[in-house]
């Protein structure tokens, strides 16, 4: 199967299974693990963190940041795309009674400070109040660059307000930039990464920050269920994943520029309103071309998209090569000369 609906289909490769099925395990409610204790060791050390905590997943993770953070009836701001605001079924507000302050992500996926500034609370008790700026890199594939986090920075330091990333996808901004991962984590009070993207780990994310925010961290964790027990096996996958897995991200950002400029062969299909920066593909999808139809056919020819009119997403992963993108084109191709169209 050629799958393009999201980086979250990656397979752990052999080297990965290998290391995984010898992992040494321990009860890591008791803080047994050894392999769950060397991943958080390792991944506060290479973010620059004091340290860390292994969760099950990017959403749990940002939860954890966000009850950790702020108390019953505070606020965090953050952008009104940001996933977790939009796509983490309201766990903020519905676990944590925190209340979300969204504002509008500038077209390049920055919130403008400005906006920040005028959203914060004046300290008055008919206000919630505010704790916390919730950033996203990369956002909607996009990458946040280093003056705007450093300007994000000095922002939230002036209003004391923590700042919070969401870095499912850090590792696809930190190779799109260039730059050692620190220089984007070293402005931050917390952060996210998900293992179990494009870095190709089954199941897990990491959220770093100091000794006192992953403690309390940790005991929300256990609160929401998800204190894990031999969890040394899915750990020693992240091990593999961040230190194995990085660079090739810039196989999938080169692979997401030869799609997105590809499909714009196809009759109805444009990514021109576009720019592809990572491995995340968005393309507009003329209402002529019926789209689920398409879908279809292409999932009998063994490729698997999410259909949509309006900034349809496809993307780039270490299960895609230049052949598939190729593969896919062609069968595109076909399906559009039966249909009458070129
Ligand atoms: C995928 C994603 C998450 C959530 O990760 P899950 O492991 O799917 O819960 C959070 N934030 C962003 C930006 C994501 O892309």
């Amino acid at each position: 199967m050629i799958d393009l609906r999201s980086d979250t289909v990656t397979q752990p490769c052999k080297n990965m299974r290998r290391l995984m099925s010898n992992a040494m395990v321990g009860d890591d409610v008791y803080g047994d693990d050894p392999t769950v204790n060397e991943l958080e060791n390792y991944s506060a050390t290479l973010h620059g963190f004091d340290a860390a905590l292994f969760v099950t997943s990017g959403t749990q993770a940002n939860l954890l940041a966000i009850m950790a953070h702020c108390e019953r009836g505070d606020e965090y701001i953050c952008g009104q795309s940001a996933h977790n605001y939009r796509y983490e079924a309201g766990g903020a507000a519905v676990l944590g009674s925190v209340q979300p302050q969204p504002i509008e992500n500038e077209p390049d996926g920055r919130i403008c400070l400005e906006k920040v500034r005028a959203a914060i609370k004046p300290n008055d008790f008919h206000f919630a109040k505010t704790k916390m700026l919730s950033l996203e890199n990369t956002i909607g594939g996009k990458v946040l660059d280093l003056d705007y986090l450093e300007s994000a920075r000095a922002c939230t330091k002036k209003y004391a307000l923590k700042l919070h990333l969401d870095g499912a996808r850090v590792y696809n901004a930190k190779v799109a930039l260039g730059v050692d991962i620190k220089e984007i984590s070293k402005h931050f009070d917390s952060m996210t990464v998900c293992l179990s993207k494009g870095l190709g780990a089954p199941v897990g994310s990491l959220l770093l920050g100091d000794e006192e925010l992953i403690a309390k961290a940790r005991r929300i964790r256990k609160m929401l269920g998800g204190g894990m027990r031999q969890a040394g096996i899915l750990a020693a996958a992240g091990l593999y994943a961040l230190k194995n897995n990085v660079e090739r991200l810039a196989e999938d950002h080169a692979n997401a520029k030869y799609l997105a400029q590809r499909v714009n062969e196809l009759p109805g299909f444009d990514s021109s309103a576009y720019q592809v920066q990572t491995n995340l593909v968005f393309l507009d999808v003329n209402e002529e071309i019926k789209i689920d139809d398409f879908a279809k056919t292409m999932f009998e020819h063994g490729i698997n998209i999410t259909p949509g009119y309006q900034g349809m997403r496809l993307v780039t992963h270490s299960g895609i090569c230049r052949d598939d993108i190729d593969v896919f084109i062609d069968k595109a191709k076909e399906y559009f000369m039966r249909c009458g169209l070129k």
